[in-house]
């Protein structure tokens, strides 16, 4: 297991984990990784650390022989899908996602503008400890470039829409600002945006896109009478969605919508544990098949890959569409759902509607880094020993203990922050919140 990646790259408080030392370091390995030439794409989010974080990664790069192409301030799909476009060897990614502005972090594309697997970090990881520099005669170059029009104009084309569309879009002050209500303008939309002008600071909500945070879109929704607020988080790999009545729409709900509108008779779509079971029930029913994995768009991509599966999301609101790329984009998924009222011919109220309402509670506890395995040891442990008519205890990621009547309780780590986890779900709410209170008891 390495040691400075998590689920999502390497992340952490900045100035604190997330130095420039640090920083220079992995763009030197990165260097180092690639065989000491070659070109790297860099882009950053909109926190106030971006730039100092993203000088430290050039440096280390260009002194391992690396040539730089810089994007600006880009969402984190627009950086992967120009480390494809302009046949990079790696784009890099300087963002902590959904994390508070202190954070920062680091993650890495392929050229395919995949994200690394943990097999190409530890690789990586590896080279970031024997890391050299080129002679000076070999130091790389940068080169400025405009990436976010040729990423609208490929979106634009890959995904159109019918009709226009009434739309409030919540950019959260983070790197879709500048591409997103640009975009669904240019798609036909009458757009009205929300938080859309860039600030490290997040002024306008906190960057998780919940129901708690998007309150205000929720309102300016209802006030307007629009048809649809969406909303991303930091970096724009995420959605989420509130409906034509103002309403949050709950993520296993939207993801149940968009799987059952995307995935045909024997086709595979791929989500995560934590995922409700209303996602299979949907799937099912159309005569697909789903297929689940560890949380993490990384795992989604890669699961998907191997598959062959025709879509991948996770609760969280990171969605990957393999036939446009394997990058999770908050920008396609905006896009998505418009195409989804077009073709249904209904609104999102409607839809959301028809999807069941299994309750689902999810709860976080605090709990230091270092002490994440031994608790977790500890409670398996306590599950096998303690509990009663339980039907499946799976492993795949955390602990996801099934119990005899359908409900469940996952019990993990969380792979960027210092939390535990718990999700459960049950075809009452107070059974959820049973399952719930039991896992705290066996963590405790
Ligand atoms: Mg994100």
């Amino acid at each position: 297991m390495s040691k400075l990646f998590g689920t999502s790259g390497i992340r952490g408080v900045v100035n604190v984990e997330i130095e420039p030392s640090l920083a220079l370091r992995v763009g030197l390995g990165i260097a180092t990784h690639l065989g000491n030439s070659g070109e790297v794409v860099i882009g950053r989010d909109t926190r106030v650390s971006g730039e100092m974080i993203e000088c430290a990664v050039i440096s280390g790069l260009l002194a391992g022989g690396c040539d730089v192409i810089k994007v600006g301030v880009v969402p984190t799909p627009v950086l992967a899908f120009g480390t494809r476009k302009l046949g990079a060897s790696a784009g890099v990614m300087i963002t902590a996602s959904h994390n508070p502005p202190e954070y920062n972090g680091i993650k890495c594309w392929d050229e395919e503008g995949a994200a690394f697997t943990p097999e190409s970090e530890e690789a990586l990881e590896k080279k970031i400890d024997e890391a050299k520099v080129v002679e000076w005669r070999r130091i790389g170059k940068i080169r400025e470039k405009e990436i976010a029009l040729q990423y609208e104009e490929w979106a634009k084309d890959l995904f159109p829409l019918e009709r226009e569309h009434e739309v409030i879009i919540d950019c959260g002050n983070g790197a879709a600002c500048s591409v997103t209500p640009h975009l669904l303008r240019e798609m036909g939309c009458k757009v009205t945006s929300l938080n859309s002008h860039p600030d490290g600071l997040f002024p306008g909500r906190g960057l998780e896109p919940t129901p708690e945070h998007l309150q205000d879109l929720a309102k300016i929704v209802r006030s307007t009478g629009a048809e649809v607020g969406l909303a991303h988080d930091g970096d724009a790999d995420r959605i989420a969605a509130i409906d034509d009545r103002g309403r949050f729409v709950p993520q296993d709900k939207l993801l149940a919508l968009i799987s059952t509108y995307l995935v045909e008779r024997g086709e595979i779509m791929v989500t995560t544990v934590d995922a409700s079971r209303v996602v299979e029930d949907f799937i099912e029913k159309k005569g697909g098949k789903v297929v689940r994995t560890k949380v993490g768009d990384v795992s989604v991509a890669q699961t998907l890959r191997k598959t062959g599966g025709k879509f991948g999301g996770e609760p969280s609101g990171s969605w990957i569409f393999p036939n446009a790329h394997l990058a999770p984009d908050g920008l396609l998924s905006a896009i998505m759902i418009l195409r989804m009222l077009d073709a249904t011919g209904k609104r999102l109220s409607e839809l959301v509607e028809e999807v069941p309402e299994y309750p689902i509670l999810r709860k976080k506890i605090p709990c230091p880094q270092e002490r994440k395995p031994e608790v977790m040891k500890n409670f398996l442990t306590r599950v096998k020993t303690e509990l009663r008519r339980v039907s499946e205890i799976q492993t795949v990621d955390g602990v996801r203990t099934v119990f005899d009547d359908g409900s469940w309780v996952l019990v993990r780590p969380s792979g960027t922050e210092p939390y535990i986890r718990i999700t459960s779900e049950a075809h009452e709410r107070k059974i959820a919140e049973e399952r719930i209170d039991m896992a705290l008891k066996l963590l405790k």
